[in-house]
C-alpha cells in the first residue's frame, strides 16, 4: 500500500437504547427503537497511524447512563494499538463521546478546530442545552493540553498527511470537523456527529443536539462532495455501520469494522 492510501477501521465501544423520535429534530412517526452505537476509528498505513476521537471512560459511562461494551483500550489492543504510542489525534468535536480517555494517548498532538475550542470554553457554554454534550474535565484537559503544545489547531480545511484530510463542517457544534481518507476503495467521509445515522444525510433530516440547522443541512452536502460516492460517507452512530461492514476479523464482528473494503450489504 502507498503512503497515501489507508485502511480505516471503526471500533464499537458502546451503545445506548433510543427511540427514533428522539433521535429527530421533530420526532418521527414510526415509534421504533433505534439504538445509538459509538465507536472511535483508526486510520492507518505503513507510515502513520492517527486516531480519530477517544471515546468516554467507564466513569462517564456510569453518570451518563451509557453501557460500554468494550473499552476504548482493549478495541485499539485488537487492532494492535497502544494509545500511549499514538502521535497524532483527530478530535472531531469535544463532546464527552468523543474527546475523553485523553489521558490514555500520553503523548498525542490532538488536531482540534480553532471554532470548536472557541465554542467549548466560550459563552455558548453558560446556557445548559448547549453545555450538556460537553464535560467540563475533558475541555479543561485539552486546555492544559493547548498549554503544554499538544494541540494542534486547525481552521476550515486541512492537509494532515497525503490522503488523509480534515474539513471543518459545524452544525453540530460549530466546531465540527470530519475526515476524508483517500483508501483503495476511494475517498472515504467519517461524518463523526455531522450524520449521526444514515437516515439523517439520506433524508435531509436532523439530530436534535444543535448549534446551526443551516450548517448542518450543509454539511450533509459537504460530505456528499468529498465522498467518492454516498457509500463512502460513514455516519457516526450508526449501529449499521457494523452490518454493512465487513468486520476485522471472524472474532471482531459485532466489535471492528473495515470501512476502506467495500459495504457487502
Ligand atoms: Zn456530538
Ligand atoms: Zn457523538
Amino acid at each position: 500500500m502507498s503512503d497515501d492510501t489507508y485502511t480505516i477501521h471503526a471500533i464499537k465501544y458502546a451503545e445506548h437504547a433510543r427511540r427514533s423520535p428522539e433521535n429527530f429534530v421533530g420526532g418521527d412517526p414510526h415509534d421504533v427503537p433505534m439504538p445509538l452505537d459509538y465507536y472511535v476509528w483508526v486510520v492507518g498505513n505503513a507510515a502513520r497511524t492517527v486516531v480519530v476521537d477517544t471515546g468516554f471512560s467507564p466513569a462517564m459511562a456510569a453518570r451518563r447512563g451509557r453501557r460500554i461494551v468494550h473499552p476504548v483500550e482493549a478495541g485499539l489492543a485488537a487492532v494492535g494499538i497502544t494509545p500511549g504510542a499514538v502521535d497524532d489525534v483527530v478530535i472531531t468535536h469535544m463532546h464527552y463521546d468523543h474527546a475523553g480517555n485523553l489521558p490514555l494517548f500520553e503523548r498525542a498532538r490532538f488536531h482540534l478546530q480553532d471554532r470548536e475550542m472557541a465554542f467549548a470554553t466560550g459563552r455558548c457554554m453558560c446556557h445548559d442545552l448547549m453545555r450538556h454534550g460537553y464535560a467540563v474535565e475533558d475541555v479543561s484537559l485539552m486546555v492544559h493540553h493547548v498549554f503544554d503544545q499538544r494541540v494542534c489547531f486547525h481552521d476550515g480545511v486541512a492537509e494532515l498527511a497525503p490522503g488523509l484530510e480534515l474539513h471543518h463542517v459545524g452544525g453540530h457544534t460549530r466546531g465540527l470537523q470530519v475526515v476524508r481518507v483517500k483508501t483503495a476503495r476511494g475517498w472515504v467521509v467519517l461524518a463523526s456527529d455531522a450524520s449521526h445515522f444514515y437516515a439523517h444525510m439520506e433524508q435531509d433530516r436532523a439530530f436534535p443536539v444543535l448549534d446551526s440547522l443551516a450548517d448542518m443541512l450543509e454539511g450533509f452536502r459537504t460530505l456528499r462532495r468529498l465522498a467518492a460516492s454516498p457509500a463512502h460517507i460513514v455516519p457516526g452512530h450508526d449501529p449499521l455501520v457494523l452490518a454493512r461492514y465487513p468486520a476485522a476479523h471472524d472474532d471482531l464482528a459485532g466489535w471492528v469494522a473495515r470501512l476502506d473494503l467495500p459495504p457487502t450489504a
